[in-house]
């Protein structure tokens, strides 16, 4: 992503790719509503939901564990708990007091919910927190790779501009790339003080935003923000 301020490019994406179709919980169930979204009373609250919900049909692994637990971690200041195992792709948060369980097969529970509208709304934010960890049926690589253009499938030659101004929150990409280009002329430890920050707004971003077509330039830029890291010490 180039900077010049005020409007942003970023590549236009295949339309069956994943950051094309996105992964709103709206969308689901406006396609298939018996089979994502089971309600019930929850067990460890009186007078409060929880629900199953599924972000694809049946049982084969759609979610990269180790993207996950990636995902979740520069998520965790927003978090009470968490807890992210790589092995068995499963995740367990408290965010905003809602206990959520997430599977690599895209399985997401939600307890304490207090009603259905509230699910949804709490549903749609957990699947933009973990768009970059779902596996895209193009490429079979966790769409953040599409994000970076590293799985070399899902991207067109054409770049696409966006302006900033037309973006709410938009503030929070800003800071993201400029963190992210301080960063590259820093000393190591500050680098990677100021690259976690870049992560942090570019998610932040991506699950904040209304439209899906608007959270893109957030997993473009947290893609980003990825590779730049130092290199891990062997
Ligand atoms: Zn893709
Ligand atoms: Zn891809």
């Amino acid at each position: 992503m180039s900077l010049p301020s005020g409007e942003i490019f970023v590549p236009r994406f295949r339309g069956e790719c994943l950051l094309s179709r996105g992964t709103e919980v709206r969308d689901l169930l406006r396609l298939r509503e018996e089979t994502v979204l089971y309600v019930q009373p929850c067990t460890s609250e009186r007078g409060k939901l929880m629900a199953d919900i599924e972000l694809r049909s049946g049982d084969t692994e759609c979610i990269d564990s180790k993207t996950l637990c990636a995902l979740l971690e520069i998520h965790r200041r927003r978090f009470s708990e968490l807890k992210c195992s790589r092995n068995l792709g499963v995740a367990k948060l408290m965010w905003k007091g809602r206990e959520i369980s997430i599977f690599k097969n895209g399985k997401i529970k939600i307890q304490r919910a207090l009603n259905r509208e509230e699910i949804i709304r709490v549903a749609n934010s957990v699947a933009r927190l973990i768009w970059g960890a779902e596996l895209c049926e193009v490429c079979g690589q966790p769409a953040l790779n599409c994000a970076s253009g590293a799985c070399g499938k899902c991207t067109q030659e054409e770049r696409v501009s966006i302006e900033l101004d037309e973006l709410p929150n938009a503030e929070l990409l800003q800071q993201s790339q400029i963190n992210l280009q301080r960063a590259r002329k820093a000393a190591p430890e500050e680098s990677e003080r100021l690259l976690n920050m870049a992560r942090y707004q570019a998610l932040f971003f991506a699950i904040e935003a209304p439209r899906k077509e608007d959270a893109v330039p957030g997993l473009v830029l947290l893609a980003e923000a990825l590779q730049s890291g130092v290199p891990p010490k062997r």
